[in-house]
């Protein structure tokens, strides 16, 4: 079944296409269409032979994602079920201990720029293209199929836009059942953590690290102090307070963040009186922090994305050391730093070499302890590498 519209590749772009790679950038097309509404299912072609099909997306670089390589599979509303049955399958067989989890992880789910995250009865959809808005109401249709039980599906959409068109600024708004809660509580591996869906970050939770933050946990035994840089809703905090740790510091400059940080200490029976929090820069309470001689036996360092272009991955990566410099200089012998990098176009040998020259700048002695890549609700396609995101090793500071 052909779309009605087919678009011709250059010459010899379609062989990545073909091997699962799912963009398809403007350039990469013989010729751009004119018009041609954002959402229209095309089919990309290369010399008239079918090579995949995706949507339209007019206002992107990127301006086809491809949604099967299939030529016989149409994309209507059972498409989409189909999807997101596939997608709930993997996290039925392989994501345990969480109420919290990415039911849809985009790409490398096989739909690319989607975006759901399950807060225990609420749904949190993102849509990251406008090609996606016309195929909105199916997919939510496909989201409340695949994950029954669901009172809810709220939707925050994160589409790039013009400052100026207030009708295209990310919507937060209830798209099926019940408007969520201001706080959704989540268990993850036995600690709660609350969600604040509308004003949280990102879809409200980094589910990503659910499986680092318990491992904090376990290691924070016999750590008395403890620091965690970029702390947002305090979810390390939280794991090395009930881990072991007497005094954690959590520092981030989004002051809901910090507010929320300190209600999930008291969810976990933990009072926040005893720990401390501050609404500031990292960089400038390590910067005191060395200056006044304090010491953690446990720094947790876990930044924003610091390379959000290729252009700015040199920069990105002497970020990365000169906040791990920081937060070594602040680590007390036999003490762990737990430190992560989200940017993608960040290598772990690039993220290696960062911290291996911040360890050097600084005159510590490290030993990699452990390496940690995405749990498997972040699945990463092997075509896809721009998936693969997330780093985060621990180091022992021998002296
Ligand atoms: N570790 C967290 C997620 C961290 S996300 C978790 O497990 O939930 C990165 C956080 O860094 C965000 O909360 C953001 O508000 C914060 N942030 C960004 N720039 C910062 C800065 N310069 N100083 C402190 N916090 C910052």
């Amino acid at each position: 079944m052909k779309s009605e519209v087919s678009l011709e590749l250059q010459k010899d772009l379609a062989r990545h296409l073909r091997a699962g790679h799912p963009w398809v950038f403007r350039k990469a097309l013989a010729r751009a269409p004119r018009g041609l509404a954002a959402g229209t299912i095309v089919d990309v072609e290369e010399q008239g032979r079918f090579v995949a099909r995706g949507y339209y997306d007019p206002h992107s670089a990127i301006s086809v994602r491809i949604l099967t390589r299939e030529p016989a599979e149409a994309i209507d509303g059972a498409f989409w079920h189909r999807r997101l049955a596939r997608a709930a399958a993997l996290r039925a067989e392989l994501v345990r201990g969480t109420s919290g989890y990415r039911l849809v992880h985009g790409e490398s789910d096989g739909l690319p720029g989607v975006v759901v995250d399950r807060y225990a009865g609420f749904a949190v959809l993102k849509l990251y293209s406008a090609g996606l808005t016309p195929h909105r109401a199916a997919i939510v249709e496909a989201v409340q199929a695949a994950a029954p039980g669901l009172r809810g599906v709220y939707g925050r959409d994160e589409i790039p836009h013009d400052e100026e068109d207030e009708e295209a600024a990310p919507l937060g708004r209830v798209l099926a059942g019940e408007e969520p809660p201001e706080r959704i509580a989540i268990e993850e591996h036995g600690m709660r953590l609350l969600v604040d869906v509308r004003r949280g970050q990102k879809t409200g939770l980094f589910l990503d690290q659910r499986e680092n933050r318990r491992l904090v946990r376990e290691l924070a035994a016999g750590r008395a102090e403890a620091l965690n840089c970029f702390s947002y809703t305090g979810g390390f905090s939280v794991a090395a307070a009930l881990g072991g740790s007497t005094h954690v510091v959590s520092v981030d400059v989004d002051p809901e963040a910090i507010a929320l940080a300190r209600e999930n200490f008291r969810e976990n029976g933990l009072d926040p009186a005893d720990h401390a929090f501050a609404t500031e820069d990292a960089f400038e309470l390590l910067a005191r922090y060395k200056r006044e001689g304090r010491r953690f036996d446990l720094v947790v360092c876990d930044p924003p994305a610091f390379a959000k272009s290729q252009k700015a991955v040199e920069a990105a990566v002497a970020g990365y050391a000169s906040l791990n410099r920081a937060a070594l200089s602040v680590l007390a012998p036999g003490g762990l730093l737990v430190t992560a990098s989200c940017s993608a176009r960040v290598s772990a040998e690039q993220f290696y070499d960062a911290v291996k020259e911040a360890a050097f700048k600084v005159r510590v002695d490290l030993q990699l302890v452990e390496e940690r890549r995405q749990p498997p609700d972040h699945p990463v396609s092997p075509q896809f590498r721009e998936g693969r995101y997330l780093k985060c090793l621990v180091y022992r500071r021998v002296k």
